[in-house]
C-alpha cells in the first residue's frame, strides 16, 4: 500500500470519465507513488468526490487521501445501510458528521456506529502536490491508466 495515498495500485483513478476528470478537475497528485486523485470543489455545494458514497470499501479507500488532506486529519469510512438493505460507504471526518448525516437522512443507518477503516495518523508529504494537470501529463497518465487497468 502506497504509504501516502494508502493504495496499491497507482493508475486506478479516476474510476470514471477518467479523461473528462483529468482534464477539468483539480487533482491531488500522490508526491510519492503519481496517482491522481480527483479533490475538485463542485461550486455550487461546494462538495468533493470524497463526501458522495461510493459502492464498496475498496472505492472509498481510494479517495480517503483526499479527505484526510482536505481535513488535515484521519477520516474515516463508515457502511451505511439503506432501507432496503443496500450498503454503501462514506467517509466522514469524525462521527459527529455521520450523526448529523444521519439525522437529515432518517432513512439510513449505521450498523457499527463506529468507521470501518481510517489510517492511525495523518501525515504530511513533503512531495504532495494539488493542481490541474498539463496536456502532456495527461496523455502519459492516461495511457498508463488504460494499460494498468485491463
Ligand atoms: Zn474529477
Ligand atoms: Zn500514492
Amino acid at each position: 500500500m502506497c504509504p501516502e495515498c494508502y493504495s496499491e495500485k497507482s493508475r486506478i483513478t479516476p474510476l470514471l470519465k477518467a479523461e473528462d476528470c483529468l482534464k477539468n478537475h483539480t487533482q491531488y497528485i500522490c508526491g510519492t507513488c503519481g496517482r491522481c486523485i480527483c479533490i475538485e470543489r463542485d461550486k455550487v455545494r461546494g462538495l468533493q468526490r470524497w463526501n458522495f458514497p461510493f459502492k464498496s470499501l475498496d472505492e472509498a479507500r481510494l479517495y480517503l487521501r483526499t479527505a484526510d488532506f482536505t481535513m488535515k486529519k484521519s477520516c474515516g469510512i463508515y457502511e451505511i445501510t439503506s432501507m432496503g438493505g443496500r450498503k454503501s460507504y462514506k467517509i466522514f471526518a469524525d462521527i459527529s458528521d455521520l450523526h448529523v448525516f444521519l439525522k437529515k437522512n432518517r432513512e439510513k443507518s449505521c450498523e457499527k456506529m463506529s468507521s470501518i477503516f481510517e489510517i492511525v495518523e495523518y501525515r504530511e508529504h513533503p512531495d504532495t502536490q494539488v493542481r490541474k494537470l498539463t496536456e502532456d501529463e495527461i496523455k502519459k497518465y492516461l495511457e498508463e491508466h488504460l494499460c494498468k487497468s485491463k
